[in-house]
C-alpha cells in the first residue's frame, strides 16, 4: 500500500481528514496544497512506516526506499531540481508531525541536500556565495545536532574561536572564506563526535533524517509526553520531507508566524511576527527582533494582501481562526503550516460569535468546536498574565483548587483575615488545611493556599464553590503557625507579605502579581444562548446559601443539585443548640433542643427557595459526624463545657466517645438520621414549613428531600417514613401541602449494587461522586494527596479520580445504577453532585448514561453548560 502521500501543484493524495496517518502538520500540508495555496511541493511518510520502524528493530516496511525515491523525483519534476544535483540542486526541509502535535519529536532538519558540490551551484544560483556557505554551516550543524545528537555547545566552540582569530565580534563579521572554514572545522567536530564522515550524498542525509524522526517517537521526552497527557491509540510520527524556499536570500525574502485574528483578545486583525532575509526559527529563536506583522504591509505590500487573502481563505476553509507559518523568498509569498490557533477564553468567545456574524461558520460549529469548557472558565475568572510571571518567583506548586488569580497578605488565621482584610488591605489565608470552622476567613480572604490535601478537601470545595481562587496541598511550603511564616526551604515569607497564587495553574508567586479582572460581555451571553440551543441535559448547581444560589442563576443553573446543610448548624447561636442537643441524654431533651433550630433552618431554606422561585431545590439531610460540632482542644472543652452548663470531665468524655478511628466511615449520613431521628423531623419540617409558606405568598417551590449515605433499601425506608410524617403533619397544621420528592444521594458502592431495590421507593437518585470515589478506590479523601502525587507522577493514575471521574471503575457503578434504577422506575430522575459534575470530560459521560442533570459549584455552571451542549452535539 501507500506509504507516502504527496503534495504540491494545486493537488494532494491526502487531506485533512487523514491526521491519523498524515500527522497533523502533513494532513493540512496536503489540505492547503489541494485548495490551491502555495505550499511548496513535497510528500509526506505516513505514520504506518514510522509504526513498522518502531517495531521492526529500526527496519523500512518493504518499498519505503523505493517510493521515497519516487516521492523525491515528484519533488524535483516540480521543482525543476535534482537532489544533490552539481547544477541545480534540490534543497529539502524534513519535519516531524504527529496527529497531536507534541514536544519531544524531532526539530526540523533545513536545508538538507547540501554538500560540498551542491554548495557551489547554490552559490550561483543565489549569486550570494556568502549565504550560500552559510546555510551549508548552519545545515552541518542542524544535521549533527538534531540527526545525530551531538550537542550545540560544540558548533559554538569551533564558531567562538574562529572568530577569536579573525578578531570578529559578530557573526555577521565573518566572511565567505572563513565561512568555508568554518564549514571544514563544522565536518571536523561531527566527525570526531560521531566517528563518521559527514554524509555527502543527499539520499544518505535523507535516511538519516527521517530514522531520526522516526527514532524520536520512542525518544524518552516523547513517551513521558504522551504517558502524562494521556496520548494513546497513535500510531507513530509522520515524517514530511519538502522543498525548500528561502526566506534568507536578501532582503526581498522574509519568513514568520502569524494568527489570523488576535489570540488574546480575538481581535480580527492578523497578529504575529515576521524578520527580513532570515530562515526557519530565527523568529521564534529571539536572536534578532522581529517587526510586527501588520508593518510587511509597508516593506512588502503585495506579499501582504496575499497573506491577508490567504488568511481569509483558510479560516473560511477550516472554520477556525488559524496559526499559521509563512516564508517569501524573492517576493514570493509560501504557506509552510496552518493549523487551529491556541487562544485566550475571551478571544474564544469573540472569536466565535464574529465567525458566525461574518458568515463563516454557523452558530452550531461555534458551540461545537470554536470555545472549549476551560475557556470560559478562564472567562469568568480574574487571571494572572502567565508570560509575565518570573519563575524565580514561584514559591511553590499545588493542586489548582479552584481558577482564578488573587493577590494579597499573607495571614495564617482565619480570625486575622476577618480581622485585617479589606478592599484596600486584601489578604490571602494560608492554612495547613481548613475545617468548617475556618469558613468566616475564608469568605474574608481573596484566596486561600493550602499545604495540604487534594481536590475536594474542604478548603478546595469551599472556594470553588465561591469562585474564589484556591492553591490546595502544596506541598513545597512548610506553614508555621507559631513563628507566623512559611517557607519553601529557600525563601521564607512572613506574616503581611504580598503573594499572588495562581488557581488556575496552582502556583504560588511571591509579590504583587498583575490581574485582568473577568468580563462577562454581550458576545458572552450570545455565545451561552447558542450553547442552551443545542444542550438537553440539565444543569444545576451545588449551593447553600442564598446568594451562591443568585449566582449560579445568573450563571445559567436550573436549580440547585445540591444544598449542603451543615453549615446551618454553625453559626454563633445554632451551635450551641446543636451541642446541646448532641450531649441530651433523653429523647425529649434532644428534641428540645433541636427545635431551636428549627426558625434558624427554615428562614435560610426560604431564603434560599426565594431566589430559585420555580426550580428544584434538592437539600441534603445532614451529613457530617457529630464530633465536627464539637471542641477538640482543651481550653476550648472547658469554655463550651462552662456555655453548656455542663461539668468539665463529663463533658469531655463525650467528646472523647464521640471522637471515632475513621469519622468518614463512621456515625455520619444516614446513620445520624436513623440514631436520632429527631434530626431528620427538625430538617423535614423546615424544609416543608418554608416551602408551604412560599407557596401561600405565591411562589413556586419544588424541595427535594435527599437521604445521604444510604447503603441499604432498609435505612432509606425508614428515613423516608420519617420524612413524610413530618409532611403530612405540616399539612395538616398549615392546611395546605406542597409537592415534594424524596430521594437518596448513591455514594456508597452496595447502593449501586442493589439500586433496584432502591429505588422503589426514591424518586431521585444523586450520585455523590466524591465519596463513591473514595469508597470505590477505598483513598481517603483528605489523606490521598500524600500518594496521589506520586501516582500521578509515575502514571499508575492517569488523572486524579477526585477530579476527573474515573470512567472505568467508578463509572460502571453510575452505569448500573442508572440502569438499575430506571429498570424499576423508569421515571426516576437522575443527576450527579459530585465535584465531577463540573468537569468536561465527567458531564460527557453522564451525558452518555441518560442522566437527567449534572449539577456543579455556581462558577462551574457555564463550563457544564458547554460541557453538555459539546456533547449532544
Ligand atoms: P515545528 O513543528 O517546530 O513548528 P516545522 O516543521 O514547522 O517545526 O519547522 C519549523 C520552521 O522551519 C518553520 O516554521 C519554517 O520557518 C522552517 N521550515 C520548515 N520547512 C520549510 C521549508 N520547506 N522551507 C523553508 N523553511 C521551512
Ligand atoms: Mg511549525
Ligand atoms: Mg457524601
Amino acid at each position: 500500500g501507500a506509504q507516502i502521500y504527496t503534495f504540491g501543484s494545486g493537488s494532494a493524495d491526502g487531506d485533512r481528514s487523514m491526521k491519523q496517518l498524515l500527522g497533523g502538520k502533513g494532513a493540512n500540508l496536503a489540505e492547503m496544497s489541494s485548495i490551491g495555496l502555495p505550499v511548496p511541493a513535497g510528500f509526506t511518510i505516513s505514520t504506518e512506516a514510522c509504526h513498522y520502524y518502531s517495531t521492526h528493530d529500526g527496519k523500512w516496511p518493504r518499498g519505503l526506499k523505493k517510493q521515497i525515491k519516487r516521492g523525491v523525483k515528484f519533488i524535483e519534476e516540480i521543482m525543476g531540481t535534482h537532489l544533490g544535483d552539481s547544477e541545480h540542486p534540490l534543497l529539502l526541509s524534513v519535519r516531524s508531525g504527529a496527529a497531536t502535535s507534541m514536544p519531544g519529536m524531532m526539530d526540523t532538519v533545513l536545508n538538507l541536500g547540501l554538500n560540498d558540490k551542491s554548495v557551489e551551484a547554490l552559490s550561483r544560483h543565489t549569486d550570494n556565495e556568502r549565504f550560500a556557505y552559510d546555510s551549508y554551516r548552519r545545515f552541518i550543524d542542524m544535521f549533527g545536532g538534531v540527526v545525530m545528537g551531538i550537542a550545540h555547545e560544540k558548533f559554538e566552540r569551533a564558531i567562538e574561536k574562529l572568530k577569536d582569530e579573525k578578531g570578529v565580534e559578530e557573526d555577521t563579521g565573518l566572511d565567505t572564506e572563513d565561512l568555508k572554514e568554518l564549514v571544514e572545522r563544522y565536518k571536523a567536530v561531527y566527525r570526531k563526535a560521531t566517528g563518521h564522515m559527514f554524509p555527502n550524498d543527499p539520499f544518505e542525509q535523507l535516511e538519516f533524517a527521517i530514522n531520526a524522526v522516526f527514532s524520536s517517537w520512542d525518544s524518552d521526552r516523547a513517551v513521558k509526553y504522551r504517558k502524562i497527557n494521556q496520548i494513546e491509540g497513535l500510531l507513530g510520527t509522520a515524517v514530511n520531507v519538502q522543498a525548500m524556499v528561502f526566506g534568507n536570500m536578501g532582503n526581498d525574502c522574509a519568513t514568520g508566524v502569524c494568527f489570523t485574528r488576535n489570540p488574546s483578545t480575538g481581535e480580527n486583525k492578523l497578529y504575529g511576527e515576521f524578520l527580513i532575509n532570515a530562515q526557519g526559527e530565527d523568529v521564534v529563536a529571539g536572536i534578532r527582533t522581529p517587526k510586527d506583522v501588520t508593518e510587511l504591509k509597508n516593506t512588502m505590500p503585495e506579499a501582504f494582501d496575499e497573506l491577508q487573502e490567504h488568511c481569509n481563505r483558510l479560516e473560511m476553509h477550516y472554520g477556525n481562526m488559524q496559526d499559521i507559518e509563512f516564508t517569501i523568498q524573492k517576493g514570493t509569498l509560501y504557506i509552510l503550516q496552518t493549523r487551529n490557533g491556541k487562544r485566550t477564553g475571551k478571544a474564544a468567545v469573540k472569536i466565535a460569535v464574529d465567525m458566525v456574524d461574518e458568515g463563516k461558520i454557523d452558530n452550531r460549529k461555534a458551540v461545537k468546536s470554536l470555545v472549549e469548557p476551560t475557556h470560559l472558565d478562564q472567562l469568568l475568572h480574574p487571571q494572572i498574565d502567565v508570560d509575565s510571571v518570573d519563575k524565580s518567583k514561584i514559591l511553590g506548586t499545588g493542586l489548582p483548587a479552584s481558577p482564578g488569580a488573587a493577590v494579597g497578605r499573607v495571614v495564617f488565621s482565619s480570625e486575622k483575615a476577618e480581622e485585617t482584610a479589606s478592599e484596600e488591605n486584601p489578604v490571602i489565608l494560608v492554612r495547613i488545611e481548613t475545617s468548617p470552622e475556618d469558613v468566616g476567613g475564608m469568605s474574608a480572604a481573596e484566596g486561600i493556599l493550602t499545604s495540604r490535601g487534594g481536590m475536594t478537601s474542604h478548603a478546595a470545595v469551599v472556594a470553588r464553590g465561591w469562585g474564589k481562587p484556591c492553591v490546595a496541598g502544596c506541598g513545597d511550603i512548610v506553614i508555621n503557625y507559631k513563628k507566623k511564616q512559611f517557607t519553601n526551604g529557600t525563601k521564607t515569607i512572613k506574616e503581611g507579605d504580598w503573594i499572588s497564587i495562581d488557581g488556575t495553574r496552582g502556583t504560588v508567586i511571591e509579590g504583587k502579581k498583575e490581574v485582568v479582572k473577568p468580563e462577562m460581555d454581550d458576545d458572552y451571553y450570545t455565545f451561552m444562548n447558542w450553547v442552551d440551543e443545542y444542550r438537553d441535559m440539565g444543569v444545576r448547581t451545588n449551593a447553600d446559601s442564598p446568594e451562591d444560589s443568585a449566582r449560579a442563576r445568573e450563571f445559567g443553573a436550573e436549580g440547585i443539585g445540591l444544598c449542603r446543610t451543615e453549615h446551618m448548624f454553625f453559626g454563633e447561636d445554632r451551635i450551641k443548640a446543636m451541642r446541646r442537643m448532641i450531649i441530651s441524654e433523653t429523647d425529649d431533651e434532644r428534641r428540645d433542643a433541636l427545635m431551636t433550630l428549627l426558625p434558624y433552618q427554615k428562614k435560610d431554606f426560604k431564603e434560599i427557595f426565594e431566589v430559585m422561585d420555580g426550580l428544584p431545590v434538592t437539600i441534603r439531610l445532614l451529613d457530617p459526624p457529630l464530633h465536627e460540632f464539637l471542641p477538640d482542644e482543651k481550653e476550648e472543652i472547658a469554655r463550651v463545657a462552662d456555655e453548656l452548663g455542663i461539668d468539665h470531665q463529663k463533658f469531655s468524655e463525650i467528646v472523647r466517645s464521640l471522637s471515632e478511628f475513621n469519622p468518614m466511615l463512621g456515625h455520619r449520613g444516614c446513620r445520624l438520621g436513623i440514631t436520632y431521628p429527631a434530626i431528620t423531623e427538625m430538617q423535614t419540617r423546615a424544609i416543608i414549613e418554608a416551602a408551604v409558606e412560599l407557596k401561600m405568598e405565591g411562589k413556586k417551590v419544588f424541595p427535594e428531600i435527599m437521604v445521604p449515605l444510604i447503603g441499604t433499601p432498609q435505612e432509606f425506608h425508614s428515613q423516608k417514613l420519617v420524612i413524610d410524617e413530618v409532611a403530612e403533619e405540616v399539612f395538616e397544621e398549615m392546611e395546605e401541602t406542597v409537592e415534594y420528592k424524596v430521594g437518596t444521594m448513591i455514594e456508597i458502592p452496595r447502593a449501586t449494587l442493589v439500586a433496584e431495590k432502591i429505588a422503589k421507593e426514591a424518586e431521585f437518585f444523586s450520585f455523590g461522586t466524591n465519596d463513591l470515589t473514595q469508597m470505590t478506590f477505598g483513598y481517603s479523601r483528605d489523606d490521598a494527596g500524600k500518594f496521589l502525587k506520586v501516582y500521578l507522577d509515575e502514571g499508575i493514575l492517569q488523572n486524579d479520580p477526585f477530579q476527573v471521574l474515573d470512567i472505568e471503575g467508578v463509572g460502571q457503578l453510575v452505569e448500573l445504577a442508572t440502569k438499575k434504577g430506571r429498570e424499576q422506575n423508569e421515571k426516576l430522575k437522575v443527576g450527579i453532585c459530585g465535584e465531577h459534575g463540573g468537569d468536561p470530560k465527567s458531564v460527557a459521560f453522564c451525558y452518555k448514561q441518560g442522566l437527567n442533570y449534572v449539577s456543579c459549584s455556581p462558577f462551574r455552571v457555564p463550563v457544564a453548560r458547554l460541557a453538555a451542549a459539546q456533547a449532544a452535539l
